[in-house]
């Protein structure tokens, strides 16, 4: 059984043309120095290939949500692995 979050139809990949799944995942963007990492992300993801798309009005939020940076004070913080490039 397919995992329903919104029911929202994301129609097909557009790289493999495989009918996407709706999921809840994680997104991340560079913010003035800072890696930010946006939780429970209704996106479509594409079983076959990864590919992942949100909606237009998820997508105006995550910018609302990533601008507002007393929020991003009061967020839990993570720690990241960074590795070097060099051999
Ligand atoms: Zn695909």
């Amino acid at each position: 059984m397919k995992r329903k979050v919104s029911g929202y139809d994301y129609g097909e990949c557009e790289i493999c043309n495989t009918p996407m799944q709706e999921k809840l995942i994680k997104q991340d963007f560079w913010i003035r120095g800072e890696l930010v990492v946006v939780e429970d992300v209704p996106a479509g993801v594409c079983p076959q290939c990864g590919e992942k798309v949100v909606k237009a009005e998820v997508g105006q939020w995550i910018a609302k949500l990533i601008e507002n940076s007393e929020r991003i004070a009061k967020a839990p913080r993570i720690s990241v692995p960074a590795i070097k490039f060099g051999i």
